[in-house]
């Protein structure tokens, strides 16, 4: 199978997902993660109609997405991989979702840049729901109060929450534990399922899924 047929066979478990769970078509987003790939891998995605993309590296895609956005002005971009306080700016500039705000320093400094550019990404808070010591994210115990000092504090429109659960364990209950804690917070927006989940998490209320290596194949 190419590229292009992954991506519709990924489109269709997800429609059927939404349908199991009597949810209404479309109401889901897939975020096509393409961290590692070059833009001939990209290009043949943009062309059948995709608009939403996901990447790691604020280098890498700074390097890759600018071309591509010439032919694609209408692409929505979001960062999904762990941000350093000094990478704010170019993601500010860059980025249309910034999924990783994970600490106070990053609040502050995303919110100078914000003010700065007069752009405004979408901002989710990552919430690191195993608590995993390599892995971003507050911890779920903080994750109440780190809102609500982005929202206070730094004036930042939180809009959502997402969460990479661990790599060893069943994810649902990971994913029912970022639903009902944007639940308390009255947050839209859920980031949370993968290429090995992603169904999982529309059963649990994902907004958007991040998926890979279903549709580019394995990352080399
Ligand atoms: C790489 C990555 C994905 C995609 O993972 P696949 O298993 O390839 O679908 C999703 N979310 C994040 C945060 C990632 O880093």
């Amino acid at each position: 199978m190419d590229t292009v047929a992954r991506l519709r066979e990924v489109e269709n478990l997800i429609a059927r997902a939404e349908a199991d769970c009597d949810r209404p078509a479309s109401s889901v987003t897939l975020v096509a993660v393409s961290k590692l790939f070059g833009p001939e891998a990209i290009r043949p995605v943009l062309e059948a109609g995709h608009r939403c993309f996901g990447e790691n590296y604020v280098q890498e895609a700074a390097a890759k997405w600018p071309g591509l956005r010439a032919d694609h002005p209408d692409v929505t971009l979001h960062m999904i991989g762990p941000l350093q306080s000094n990478k704010a700016r170019d993601a500010v500039a860059l980025f249309d979702v910034i999924e990783t705000l994970d600490r106070e320093s990053l609040a502050k400094e995303l919110a100078r840049e914000i003010a700065r550019q007069g752009r405004s990404p979408r901002l989710l808070v990552q919430v690191n729901t195993g608590d995993e010591p390599q892995k971003g994210g507050v911890s779920p115990r903080d994750a109440d109060g780190f809102i609500r000092q982005c929202r206070e504090r730094h004036g930042l429109d939180v809009a959502g929450l997402m969460c990479i659960p661990p790599a060893d364990q069943p994810p649902s209950p990971h994913f029912a534990l970022l639903a009902r804690i944007a639940q308390r917070h009255s947050l839209p927006i859920l980031s949370m399922g993968m290429s090995a989940d992603f169904a999982a998490a529309i059963q649990l209320g994902a907004t958007h899924v991040r998926v890979g290596s279903a549709i580019f194949g394995a990352r080399g």
